[in-house]
């Protein structure tokens, strides 16, 4: 009787692509992933997965990622995109309006990082 698969695409396609973009500098992306999931990230979530050597503590240095608790960040001007660059078809790099620049986005990450925060609403709705 009921037939008709509701995931067609879990099983053909482990690994699913963005199929559209939604950018607003100024509050996050939203993604539309091929599997018809949808991702919603705020700005400071991604500026603080930020992947790029220099927030990630790579090469030996310590990590830098921002502290947002910091109260100095209130008379700083708010956290926003200047630009997203899109990277072969695989990945897009964010500009930040503090000069930051070297986060390269996979596609792979943003589904991680969609997956992480999935998982937490499913938690939330358990507890
Ligand atoms: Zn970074």
């Amino acid at each position: 009787m009921n037939e008709t698969s509701q995931h067609p695409a879990e099983a053909r396609n482990p690994t699913p692509m963005p199929e559209h973009f939604a950018v607003s500098k100024s509050t996050g992306i939203k993604i539309d992933w091929s599997d018809g999931e949808h991702s919603d990230f705020t700005l400071e979530f991604l500026r603080e997965r930020c992947p790029c050597a220099q927030c990630t503590g790579a090469h030996g240095t310590p990590p830098q990622a921002p502290d947002f608790s910091n109260p100095l960040q209130l008379y700083r001007e708010r956290l926003k995109i200047t630009q997203v660059e899109p990277i072969g078809h695989y990945a897009i790099g964010i500009h930040w309006n503090d000069g930051h620049k070297t986060g390269i986005y996979s596609y792979r990450l943003l589904r991680e990082l969609h997956e992480e925060l999935a998982g937490k609403r499913r938690s939330s709705v358990l507890q």
